[in-house]
């Protein structure tokens, strides 16, 4: 039998994730003088926010007019109107002082001659209530996510707050635990992937900031960590999910390997080539043309590409030209682009186009909170918070992005809803002084954890397996890619979903070949794969039952957004191995703003 150790540990705060939004989160929880774990798969500094490109959108007004009520009705619209209104106007309100204070923490923004901080035009950006363009995306040349995420990192290094906060690198969050009474988040199962064996870390308060999911795909722009561990933790611990189905194709994935070419190329100038050497962008969006938002952008690239106007001898991708902006503009403003063009299909985009094609990128739905970023479930007319259980970032939904991100709004939603799941979770501890129902430390591991530790023990016991999980992981990301893209029909999605519970059943007879505690990779990568088959189950239910086209959700069988049943909110619970779907509304009013109705979406 294995001999796997258990570890106990007691904080004050367990932060899951340490992204732009665990740290963001951590600085107010050091501040705050609390106890904090920051638990993190990856190096702090190598999270996925570090591949951030094109920038943060705040409306400082730096280069022409700008104001926060624009920002906010691009948001609105953005989300395809399913975004709650309150929560956008917060955070967008939120927008500059967060990007100045990001400066005032070190952020190299680029910069105007004038010495203000330099902005860009983004998708779906625009000034005077969808006029035209608007420069908004506050810019690190094209590596905004490095420089902010170093930033952050070194702001919970100062002396006053990292003294508060211990970093558990490479440490795999596997189980969320909750008070079996009283349904409080107090703690989280860990495994260690630098020694082996498992750490207890138990607290008053679990804020999940893991980030992206759409390693689901066969093509996406997302690293190899972000599988929705957050997800699955939360779903078997009986949190739902929000709006899963609303999945982000970026436009502009590098064709044949998804590694993201911001939008920034198409702010900078750059534009969209069909087959027929055509800028087709006009006909979809005479406005703002290339600019338009992403699902826009990604629908009219694979409506080229399905009515046989593609690049290439397969006609099956799209090609962004931006030789035109000159060497000195690319290299200065767009160098890792360049770079990654280069290294990646060997193309140099200073002299000619790069392949394109939509890639998963994001998904707008998660776990649910509110503007707090307290998680909350709904009881059927009222949102019931969850004692103790936060989140912020991309693995959260407030809902500020809706059905439809716009580009620029994540970082932002990062570092301001981090903030906010960090305050509030210290807030929670100082001022309701929750009490501890911390179980007596000799019974510990028979209360908690036990499930899931017994289960490592198993494969770490049993034989390679009857079936390979690379089979299951391979399969995966091809269906998902088949079936639940850009465009979707229910008999594609109704085969996913048995798909996807037949690799359920596969997994059972998966087995791992290395038995070393040492740097388990392939035990890691078995327990994602777990995760991914959880947000892939969730994400294709909701979406098959959602009969409408909103956002990044389009379904051929029913093209037109529908207000009248579907202004609403998905949520997906898992109840004894199955998906559970119920609905809440649409928060129409802002605190200020006015309401922005929905209306058609012109870009
Ligand atoms: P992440 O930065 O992904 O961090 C997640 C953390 O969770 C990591 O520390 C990881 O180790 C940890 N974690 C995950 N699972 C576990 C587990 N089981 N146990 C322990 N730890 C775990 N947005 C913009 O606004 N502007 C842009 O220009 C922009 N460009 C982008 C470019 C690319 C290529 C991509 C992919 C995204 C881009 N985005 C951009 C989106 C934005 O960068 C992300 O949404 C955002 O950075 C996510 O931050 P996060 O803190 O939520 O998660």
């Amino acid at each position: 039998m294995a001999d796997i150790k258990v570890k106990l540990e007691v904080f004050d705060v367990i932060i899951v994730g340490a992204g732009g939004a665990g740290l963001a989160a951590a600085v107010q929880t050091g501040l705050a003088k609390l106890k904090t774990a920051v638990i993190t798969e990856v190096y702090p500094t190598r999270s996925h926010t570090v591949s951030a490109q094109g920038g943060i959108a705040a409306s400082l007004g730096n280069m022409e007019e700008d104001h926060w009520i624009w920002h906010m009705y691009d948001t609105v619209k953005g989300s395809d109107y399913l975004g709650d209104q309150d929560a956008i106007e917060e955070f967008i309100k939120h927008a500059p002082e967060t990007v100045y204070e990001l400066e005032h923490w070190g952020v190299p923004f680029s910069r105007n001659e004038n010495g203000t901080i330099y902005q860009r035009r983004f998708g779906g950006h625009t000034r005077n209530f969808g006029e035209a363009a608007v420069q908004r995306a506050c810019a690190v040349a094209d590596r905004s996510g490095h420089a902010l995420l170093h930033a952050l990192f070194e702001r919970t290094l100062r002396p006053d707050i990292v003294q508060y906060v211990s970093y558990y690198t490479e440490y795999y969050a596997a189980e969320l635990f909750r008070d079996k009474e009283t349904g409080k988040a107090i703690g989280i199962l860990a495994w260690d992937m630098v020694n082996g064996g498992f750490t207890m870390f138990f607290g008053q308060a679990v804020i999940f900031a893991t980030g992206g999911n759409t390693r689901n795909y066969r093509t996406g722009t997302n690293a190899h960590v972000n599988t929705g561990d957050g997800w699955k933790l939360c779903l078997k611990a009986g949190v739902p999910i929000e709006d899963p189905e609303f999945v982000q194709f970026h436009p502009t994935g590098i064709y044949g390997v998804g590694n993201l070419i911001t939008e920034g190329v198409r702010g900078e100038g750059g534009y969209l080539l069909n087959g027929l050497g055509e800028r087709f962008m006009p006909k979809y969006a005479p406005k703002v043309m290339d600019l338009a938002s992403r699902d826009v952008v990604s629908r009219a690239m694979a409506t080229e590409i399905r009515e046989g106007r593609g690049v290439g001898p397969k006609k099956d991708h799209i090609l962004l030209k931006l030789d035109h902006l000159g060497k000195d503009l690319i290299m200065s403003r767009l160098p890792g682009i360049w770079e990654l063009a280069y290294k990646f299909v060997g193309v140099d985009c200073t002299k000619e186009p790069i392949p394109v094609q939509p890639s998963a990128h994001y998904h707008m739905g998660g776990i649910p909170t509110n503007v707090k970023g307290e998680v909350v479930d709904w009881d059927g007319k009222n949102e019931v918070r969850i004692p103790g259980l936060y989140a912020g970032g991309e693995c959260a939904c407030q809902s500020v992005h809706g059905a439809n991100r716009l580009g620029c709004n994540s970082l932002l939603d990062i570092v301001v809803n981090g903030k906010q799941a960090g305050m509030n979770a210290a807030r929670y501890i100082l001022e309701e002084r929750p009490e501890f129902p911390l179980p007596p430390l000799e019974n510990i591991a028979d209360e908690y954890g036990k499930e899931t530790i017994e289960k490592v023990k198993a494969y770490f016991d049993g034989g390679p397996g009857e079936i390979k999980m690379d089979d299951i992981w391979e399969r995966l990301r091809d269906s998902m890619q088949e079936n639940m893209s850009v465009f979707r029909i229910e008999k594609g999605m109704k085969e996913q979903s048995k798909e996807i519970d037949k690799y359920f059943e596969e997994f059972k007879k998966v087995g791992i070949t290395d038995k070393s505690p040492y740097f388990n990779t392939e035990l890691i990568e078995l327990l994602e794969l777990e995760s991914l088959l959880y947000v892939s189950k969730v994400e294709t239910e909701a979406a098959l039952a959602r009969q409408e086209s909103r956002g990044g959700h389009f379904r051929d069988d029913y093209p037109e957004r529908d207000d009248v049943n579907w202004l609403k909110h998905t949520l997906v619970r898992w109840k004894d191995g199955k998906v559970e779907l119920d609905y809440k509304p649409v928060r129409m009013k802002g605190a200020t703003a006015p309401t922005f109705p929905p209306k058609k979406r012109v870009y």
